[in-house]
């Protein structure tokens, strides 16, 4: 049975490691959560970092994230709460408010802020970093704002609210595809006693993160505020949550691009020759 047709998942994929995350501060001092690490880059290929972010305490948001610049791989952020401003050294502008999607590809360069746009009340969201093949990684950027109105959605017999960021899930196919690393990209609203199951390809690399409530994957619980790596059993055909209180769950899963990955803050190239012409071109004003 084709991935395309089949429609309910036969062996599910199991928490190989649960990750606590590290506090941690980027920008002008934002606080926040790196969920997945540089350590975990080559396990978790094509993604780079997965940062989860959330206070109602303005001292640890404010400040945002001012001029930056980013070569070679694509951001992808998720609000859940409070509105974030995003500007760019072309004149690209762009307000995400709750449930709104930014997919950035940085591909040659650009500078760019990220300004929170309140003083005040609950910053809530995350920044995935999703890899470039090398054969993209100085392609023009380019960007998506996508507000949470167009994000498709669906609700399961079970009541389980999906909205498809990226991919397809039962038949629905996301706001963004791409074809190097086919991500999927879910965000899970399940109501207690309820319970979800995702088709995915043998060979992607998968994992969720929990932010309200906790779930089971194959009946182990993966607690609020963790991230569960999924194993890759070449068996499995995807992957089975249940929860036995209300939860929401990102659920992310990649094709692994295999390629050397060569990383100095935010370039992400192949070699390091890449990464000092990068330097080099920010430097010299290149980026934008
Ligand atoms: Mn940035």
């Amino acid at each position: 049975m084709s991935a395309l047709t089949q429609s309910a998942v036969h062996r599910s994929r199991r928490v190989e490691q649960l990750v606590v995350g590290r506090p941690t501060s980027d920008g002008a001092g934002v606080k926040l959560t790196r969920l997945l690490t540089q350590d975990l880059q080559r396990r978790l290929d094509p993604f780079l970092m997965l940062d989860a972010f959330g206070s109602e305490n303005p001292d640890d948001y404010i400040a945002g994230f001012p001029d930056h610049p980013h070569r070679g791989f694509e951001t992808v952020t998720y609000m859940i709460a409070g509105r974030m401003l995003h500007r760019d050294s072309a004149g690209h502008e762009g307000l995400l408010g709750p449930g709104d999607v930014q997919w950035m590809s940085a591909g040659s360069g650009l500078v760019h802020s990220e300004i929170p746009q309140q003083e005040e009340g609950v910053m809530e969201g995350f920044q995935l970093w999703l890899n470039l093949p090398g054969r993209d990684k100085m392609s023009p950027p380019w960007y998506r704002d996508i507000p949470h109105v167009e994000l498709p959605q669906f609700t399961t017999p079970k009541g389980v609210r999906v909205t498809v960021i990226a991919g397809t899930s039962h038949g629905i196919t996301g706001a963004v595809t791409r074809a190097a690393t086919q991500p999927l990209y879910l965000d899970l609203h399940l109501p207690s006693g309820s319970a979800f199951e995702q088709i995915l390809p043998k060979g992607h690399n998968a994992f969720c993160y929990v932010y309200r409530g906790s779930v089971t994957v194959a009946g182990r619980n993966v607690p609020m505020q963790r991230m569960a790596i999924l194993d890759n059993d070449p068996e499995a055909d995807g992957v089975q949550l249940a929860a036995s209180a209300d939860a929401r769950v990102i659920l992310i899963a990649g094709q692994p691009l295999n390629e050397p990955i060569a990383q100095y803050g935010p370039f992400v190239m192949n070699t390091e020759a890449e990464i000092y012409q990068a330097i080099q071109d920010f430097r010299a004003g290149r980026l934008g």
